[in-house]
């Protein structure tokens, strides 16, 4: 069930708004002043902000800037007035819709579904977007997750094997030296043994090839380095 948070100081309006969401199957969350909207607003659970414009304690434009710094949730402002509206497009406040009172329930409730629904398809486009990128011939990399899976099965991969390895798949065939794997995977300038490296190596070979004697990914380069070949 989406939830919408309403935050408009006039409790009659709240009350009616919210009275008809739930009716529309939807769940509502109050705020009657700009701070604690802003509070409500930023909690994860959120999926579309009502935002009045005119609100004690900050108003609708600086809560939006401030939401904006950290949340791309979906915002409809409620203007009063012909420049308010004006101004929510004037200023790029990062609204996404607007709506101007009065309104009727019907007209507001299709926005707040067309709203919610493109967020939704948005975000979809961009995990399968993400996922696309990093996909390498059987491997896929799921940065948020930090995990890589083989063909869908996930590699039991310590932290340094997990950025080892999407170093190598950031770019397929080229060789990459060891003194490079050190000072990007290991971070610092390391001036450790680059023996390090291919101990590493060996066992990050353990985890994803079938015959880790056999290299058929994560390839040597004689006297170069390493390759990473998706086929
Ligand atoms: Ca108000």
């Amino acid at each position: 069930m989406a939830k919408v948070l309403i935050i408009e100081d006039e409790k009659a309006i709240v009350d009616i708004i919210a009275f008809n969401l739930k009716r529309e199957g939807y769940q509502t969350e109050e705020a009657y002043d700009g701070q604690e909207g802003l509070r409500l607003a930023l909690q994860p659970d959120v999926d579309l902000v009502l935002l009045d414009v005119m609100l004690p304690l900050m108003d609708g434009f600086e809560l939006l800037r401030r939401l904006r710094e950290k949340s791309n949730v979906p915002v409809i402002m409620v203007t009063a007035r012909e420049e308010e509206r004006d101004k929510v497009f004037g200023l790029e406040s990062g609204a996404d819709d607007y709506i101007t009172k009065p309104f009727s329930v019907k007209e507001l409730s299709a926005r707040i579904k067309a709203n919610i629904r493109r967020h939704m398809v948005d975000r979809a486009d961009h995990t399968a977007a993400q996922q696309e990128a990093g996909r390498c011939g059987p491997f896929a990399v799921d940065s948020e997750l930090r995990t890589v899976t083989k063909n869908g099965k996930p590699l039991e991969l310590s932290q340094r094997e997990y950025d080892m390895l999407c170093y190598f798949i950031a770019s397929p065939g080229r060789v990459i030296t060891r003194e490079e794997l050190m000072e990007k995977v290991w971070g610092f300038e390391y001036y450790g043994d680059l023996r390090t490296v291919d101990v590493a190596i060996r066992r990050l070979r353990e985890k994803l090839e079938d015959d880790p004697a056999a290299p058929r990914y994560l390839v040597t380069k004689r006297g170069a380095g390493y390759y990473f070949t998706k086929e």
